[in-house]
């Protein structure tokens, strides 16, 4: 799958994706990092997607696969300087996300002072739901996020604690990368995040957005 298809039958080729790091205050606690300085981006190519009802598969140089559940922005159009204030009218739609994480390989990535491509961008590392147009969402810095792995929650939180909301997190990006219609931009995970394990379930689900499952493999 390298497209996203909305419920009314458009479907956007996704061209690149754009992660946020660092971006809700308990996970960075967690994760016993700093508050970036400036925004944390990193990017997965397009074969890391993976459609609701996939497996995600750990590739053998890891054993720590973690999960981090995340809302994901569906740009609609393109632009490149984009200014905060008209950055809403660039978003088509929002989906569910999943940032799967080798938490191995990437601490010991840190540790080198080396790059996350291969810890965040392995094939299956970013399962996604189908997406919902902005119109139907309202607010989306006032959503209930959540995850749950086999039944149990592990992940619960809302959209309202990201430190940089989705209007700067446009603009600053199309600072560097100019932004084209089906770019996805995946904007950070609230607390809660784990391993997971082959034969693990993964549910995912933001209020309004919708719902994503996974096995893992
Ligand atoms: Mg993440």
């Amino acid at each position: 799958m390298k497209s996203v298809k909305f419920p009314d039958g458009e479907s956007l080729h996704v061209g690149k994706i754009l992660c946020l790091g660092r971006n809700y205050a308990e996970h960075i606690r967690e994760m016993k990092a700093e508050v970036a300085p400036v925004p944390v981006v990193f990017i997965k190519p397009s074969t890391a997607l993976v459609e609701s009802g996939g497996s995600v598969v750990i590739p053998p140089i890891s054993n720590d696969l973690h999960h981090e559940v995340e809302l994901v922005v569906v740009i609609g159009r393109p632009g490149s300087g984009i200014p905060a204030e008209e950055a809403m009218a660039y978003v088509a739609g929002y989906a569910v996300g999943l940032d799967m994480t080798l938490r191995d390989v990437q601490a010991d990535a840190k540790k080198r002072g080396l790059p996350w491509s291969v810890a965040k961008g392995f094939d299956t590392s970013a399962p996604l739901s189908a997406p919902v147009r902005r119109e139907q969402v309202g607010d989306p810095h006032a959503l209930t996020i959540d995850l749950r792995v086999n039944g149990s929650v592990r992940q619960s939180s809302n959209t309202g604690h990201m430190i940089m909301r989705i209007p700067g997190i446009i603009a600053y990006c199309s600072t560097v990368f100019s932004l084209e219609a089906g770019d996805l931009i995946f904007t950070g995970t609230p607390e809660g995040v784990g391993r997971v394990v082959p034969g693990d379930r993964i549910d995912a689900h933001i209020a309004s957005v919708g719902s994503l499952t996974v096995g893992v493999r």
